[in-house]
């Protein structure tokens, strides 16, 4: 049987999924040639290369070094493994020979050309692999240290483990003044504050807990305005104070006690933004006012 055609294997230099990777050249005795590269058919057109040969060592010769100069897709390097499969990619181990140790994780089309058009990218890849999207599964949200923490000692009440997250979260901070402070704990924090100021301090000094400052707390139990008489603020904090501590309705039939308490006399000249006002002088409230209106029979105008 005659021989129609010749098959010469050129060696690429590279290893893919562990198989060395060869241009095929089959020069076929109607002095026409084709290429194939892991087993695709070569477009010999879009290399500028004619695909006609002249059986001469000369013209072999010329045929193997423009074969030589069909440049491999080397596909789209994956940074990440967890890329989104799809039913059009699949996934390479790409080695240069002789830098074994450098393995380079590809995707590339299922539709590949094999061979890349010289253009200005880093990585050379054919027009079908260009164009493929690697889809990255969206970063899922890190649990909250509740969560965490929730896992962990799942019997804990919310308020426990709002707590100890307050304590795992400010003890990452290099500074104090980072630290941040969930309502819960600042109303704990305020109420053991408000009946000993020393007791908090010295607690808060000994560094096995992490607690809002005392300046802090101030500031929050001065954040309502307190003057003389009842106030809506008060109310409403009572009011919600009763809920937070599910109080039923009928828990909340009583009357309010005021302790007796020792005024220093003074009478001060406080500003308040642009105004200036005396303080200090006996005042009782609008309510107290009016009970003592109702008691004397008197009406004063104020
Ligand atoms: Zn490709």
């Amino acid at each position: 049987m005659p021989c129609t055609s010749v098959k010469v294997k050129i060696p690429t230099g590279w290893i893919c999924n562990g198989n060395e990777v060869e241009k095929v050249v089959v020069f076929r005795s109607d002095m026409t040639f084709n290429v194939h590269i892991r087993g695709r058919e070569i477009d010999l057109e879009s290399n500028y290369i004619a695909g006609t040969y002249c059986l001469t060592c000369e013209g072999i010769k010329e045929v193997l070094e423009q074969v030589n100069c069909i440049q491999l897709c080397q596909g789209i390097t994956i940074k990440k493994h967890n890329y989104i499969p799809h039913s059009n990619i699949q996934q390479e181990l790409l080695t240069k020979q002789g830098d074994e140790n450098i393995n380079h994780n590809i995707v590339r089309s299922k539709l590949c050309k094999q061979f890349a058009i010289l253009n200005n990218r880093q990585i050379p890849n054919c027009t079908t692999c260009q164009r493929l999207t690697i889809k990255y599964p969206e970063n899922t949200p890190k649990p909250s240290v509740v969560d965490t923490l929730r896992n962990l000692v799942p019997t804990a009440s919310d308020a426990t483990l709002t707590f100890l997250a307050s304590q795992v979260n400010n003890a990452q901070n290099k500074c104090s003044n980072q630290n941040r402070w969930d309502s819960t704990t600042i109303n704990e924090c305020l109420q053991l504050f408000t009946r000993s100021p020393e007791g908090y301090k010295s607690l808060r000094k000994s560094e096995v807990l992490l607690l809002p400052s005392p300046s802090l707390l101030l500031l929050y139990k001065n954040s309502i305005q307190q003057s003389p008489g009842f106030h809506e603020n008060i109310f409403r904090w009572m009011y919600e104070e009763a809920n937070r501590m599910d109080i039923p309705t009928e828990g909340r039939i009583g009357g309010i006690l005021l302790d007796e308490m020792t005024i220093q006399e003074k009478i001060e000249i406080v500003r308040q933004g642009d105004s200036l006002s005396m303080i200090g002088f006996v005042d009782l409230g609008v309510e107290s006012q009016a009970v003592d209106s109702l008691k004397s029979g008197t009406c004063t105008k104020n």
